[in-house]
């Protein structure tokens, strides 16, 4: 598998936040609501050191609602404060600042015994490209046209945003680098839009989708491409399926296999068909 990122990148990324995290008092991590394990940088916690952290698990709307409690169990087991959001909405502001509250409680308690003044909770952002980090710090600045892009690291002119009552974030996001621990990991960042399209073959992608639905929700792929397959079936007998059922024809009535490909993916990516989780908690 391919990877677009590079050593120097990563060392560059890393120090970049490694420098931030000193200025903040919390860690606010975005994670995609769909892939907690497969979204999260495998040294993000090497790199936090102890900074409480809030996870936020974001485009919950897309995600399946009985595993997102059970990703929310395993991380409040773990010590971490997670919530499940939709990054796009108003008033995100009023889930995180609570758990940033608690996760910062000791320290802040412990600085106000030694007579030190209570000022601002002071939190940054991190997260892998595309997870949703500047939808989430446009919502909670207010204000259109936060930094975005999928530069590692940080930029360097940044700004402390007021964020609720008693909170100020960084308004530029840490972005790490997405992991590639093995291709079930690759597949599931594609088929969620983190990591770019070429770097995981799309027939593959696809493949994983298709048999990731037949596997755990086979009524309703079918329903929704209005055919009839299941999980025994060759898997080219489900791209002509559905390619014959949306009509997709390359020339000489043969199927348009790319165009099956891309339908797939972008039904998949955008929840067009269901909510689907696709890391497993009891696995992990
Ligand atoms: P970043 O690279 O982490 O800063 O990600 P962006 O903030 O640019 O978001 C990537 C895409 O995800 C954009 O198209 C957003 O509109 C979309 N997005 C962000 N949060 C949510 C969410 O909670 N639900 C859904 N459905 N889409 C979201």
């Amino acid at each position: 598998m391919s990877i677009n990122w590079f050593p120097g990148h990563m060392a560059k990324a890393r120090r970049e936040v490694e420098e931030n995290l000193k200025k903040v008092d919390v860690v606010i991590e975005i994670l995609d609501a769909r892939i907690p394990d497969s979204s999260h940088n495998p040294m993000m916690d090497e790199i936090t050191k102890h900074k409480p952290r809030v996870v936020v698990l974001n485009k919950v709307d897309m995600a399946d609602p009985k595993a997102t409690d059970r990703w929310l169990s395993k991380f409040r087991s773990k010590g971490k404060y997670p919530v499940a959001l939709d990054g796009r909405h108003n008033q995100i502001i009023k889930k995180i600042e609570p758990l940033a509250v608690k996760a910062t409680a000791d320290d802040f308690n412990r600085m106000e015994e030694k007579g030190i003044r209570r000022r601002a909770i002071r939190a940054m952002i991190i997260g892998i490209p595309n997870v949703g980090k500047s939808t989430v710090i446009n919502n909670i600045a207010k204000k259109k046209g936060a930094k975005t892009g999928n530069t590692p690291g940080v930029t360097k002119q940044q700004q402390w945003i007021k964020a609720g009552q008693q909170m100020e974030l960084l308004d530029t996001p840490g972005i790490l680098w997405p992991k590639f621990e093995d291709e079930a990991t690759g597949k599931k960042l594609a088929l969620t839009g983190a990591i770019k399209d070429t770097v995981v073959p799309l027939d593959e992608v696809a493949i994983f989708g298709m048999q990731y639905l037949l596997e755990w929700d086979p009524e309703r792929f079918n329903a929704f491409y209005n055919i009839s397959v299941s999980q025994d079936d060759d898997i080219v007998t489900v791209f002509d399926a559905i390619g014959k059922s949306r009509g997709m024809k390359a020339s000489g009535n043969e199927i348009n296999y790319e165009a099956v490909t891309n339908r797939v993916i972008h039904d998949i990516r955008n929840g067009k068909i269901g909510r689907y989780t696709f890391d497993k908690v009891d696995t992990q």
